[in-house]
């Protein structure tokens, strides 16, 4: 059979599993059926939307670098596929990748801390708590300045050093990040959460991250740095995005793609979840049974995936 005929008929066993509820089972079935290196699969009939992480994913994990992406990016312009972009990095930093590469989505800030949606994005009304330099605002999170003052409660009480990006200099957050000064000063523009580091013992640690909890607070941890934040939840932010989107385009199938345990609970709230390699070409253990591990460390394995995936 050639392959645009094999392509069809998968597009519709793919669009079937999907709507008897059963996201996973599209990339199974399509897996099953032939070798994805060669045909993309491609459904007219359903609209893709793209959640992506961006440090490690579509970013370059050692030089934040976007240009291993361009050609995917391109693709899924063309396509007209949006692109969500749900990381860790703040409004500010994330505007900057916006710019640089055209995009006008929707995007998730901080972990899950709100959602920021260009006025006229959504021609319906939906629920959101205030407006910011041209964009509705869905807020999940508790404000920055709520999250610092637990904090320091919790600094005080327990008389061990926690140092957040609010009390280092750009230069400081530079030196430690691996950021250039200009993003340093940008990734200082918190709004829903606070990172973190605690100067102790492993007992001090312990005890700083059960006050933070007794404080409502969650905390992660990323390798170099603690976040504490309260209400802020990926995948929650994804949820209500994919339900505008629903709205909005009526058939629509959800991709995200990450490379880390702290986009475990984006990937979940997503028909098709991808992980990317981590350096080394290594997965990240995350406890998600339908997850499609792609070859490939961060922009490689993104652009991969979206080629697999989208087609072209
Ligand atoms: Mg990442």
């Amino acid at each position: 059979m050639p392959a645009r005929q094999v392509t069809s008929t998968i597009a519709c066993l793919v669009e079937a599993a999907h709507f008897q509820r059963t996201p996973g089972l599209s990339i199974i079935v399509a897996a099953s059926f032939l070798n994805m290196e060669e045909v993309g699969i491609v459904c007219p009939l359903l609209k893709r939307v793209v959640f992506t992480d961006l440090d490690g994913t579509l970013l370059d994990p050692a030089t934040y670098s976007c240009e291993k992406s361009l050609d995917a990016l391109k693709l899924l312009q063309k396509k007209e596929t949006p692109i969500i972009f749900c990381s860790a990095k703040t409004r500010a930093e994330q505007e900057v990748y916006r710019r640089e590469l055209h995009i006008s989505d929707p995007f998730i800030v901080e972990n899950g801390g709100a959602i920021f949606i260009p006025e006229d994005y959504f021609s319906f009304t939906f629920d959101y708590q205030k407006r910011r330099n041209g964009y509705k605002v869905i807020e999940l999170g508790i404000p920055y300045n709520e999250v610092r003052k637990k904090l320091k409660k919790v600094e005080k009480e327990l008389g061990v050093e926690i140092k957040g990006f609010g009390d280092l200099s750009g230069e400081e957050v530079a030196q430690s990040s691996g950021l250039s000064l200009e993003f340093a000063a940008l990734a200082k523009q918190r709004e829903y959460d606070e990172t973190f580091i605690i100067t102790g013992s492993e007992g001090d640690k312990e005890a700083v991250l059960r006050r933070i909890e007794e404080e409502g607070l969650n905390w992660a941890h990323g390798g170099r740095y603690y976040n504490a934040m309260g209400g802020n939840d990926k995948g929650k932010a994804v949820n209500i995005l994919t339900e505008l989107f629903r709205r909005k385009l009526d058939r629509v199938e959800t991709i995200g793609i990450g490379d880390s345990q702290n986009d475990l609970s984006m990937l979940a709230a997503v028909d098709i979840p991808v992980l990317v390699q981590k350096p080394g070409n290594r997965w990240e253990d995350i406890d998600l049974t339908n997850v499609y591990k792609i070859e490939g460390v961060g922009p490689v394995g993104w652009t991969r995936a979206i080629r697999k995936l989208i087609g072209g």
